[in-house]
């Protein structure tokens, strides 16, 4: 996909309904495209599950498809330098080195964080946890463990799903969409 303004007479020029996957507010965006390009994100005001409205991030999201400088495979560190990398070479290379730390200092001693947008990419936490379990690491942290322990544990205690992941404000929105 390119985001030059040039229309191509063939294909559909159309406005697509979607969503903003950057965080967790999730607006609603209309998105200007003939399925090649984009040609402008706007906020879709009649979405039922936002403020109307997004920032700027959601706004010039088309620039994550192909800004010059958007990172198209692993960059190592070389010096004071970042070069090229294959991801086998990557792969390789971190696996050696979280292995040090693991024999040196046990499992626990690795942590990974989640954050936005990798959580709300489904792939993105099944990867994470099923890494944690496979180094048998405890130490999975994501944006909610960080500052809104509170609220993870007040869910677990006080809903009938005792799943401290599900987000209190996710609650309140389902619980609007059923009752109003
Ligand atoms: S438009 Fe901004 S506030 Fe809305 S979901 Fe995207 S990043 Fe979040």
């Amino acid at each position: 996909m390119n985001t030059s303004n040039a229309v191509d007479a063939n294909l559909e020029h159309r406005v697509e309904k979607t969503f903003c996957r950057i965080c967790l507010a999730s607006c609603g965006l209309d998105v200007e495209t003939d399925g090649k390009t984009i040609f402008r994100i706007g906020p879709d005001k009649d979405h039922p599950n936002n403020w109307k409205d997004f920032c700027s991030k959601g706004g010039s999201a088309n620039q994550l498809i192909d800004h010059a400088k958007r990172l198209r495979q692993p960059m190592k560190r070389v010096g004071d330098k970042y070069v090229e990398a294959t991801y086998e070479e990557a792969v390789e290379d971190i696996a050696k080195r979280l292995n040090l730390i693991r024999n040196r200092h046990g499992a626990n001693s690795i942590a990974t964080y989640l954050g936005n947008p990798g959580a709300h990419n489904q792939p993105g936490t099944i990867a994470q946890s099923g890494f944690m379990k496979a180094i048998k690491s405890n130490n999975a942290y994501y944006v909610g463990s960080l500052d809104t322990n509170n609220l993870q544990l007040s869910v677990e205690k006080c809903t009938v799903l005792k799943w401290r992941f599900l987000s209190p404000m996710w609650i309140m929105q389902i619980v609007s969409c059923f009752w109003g």
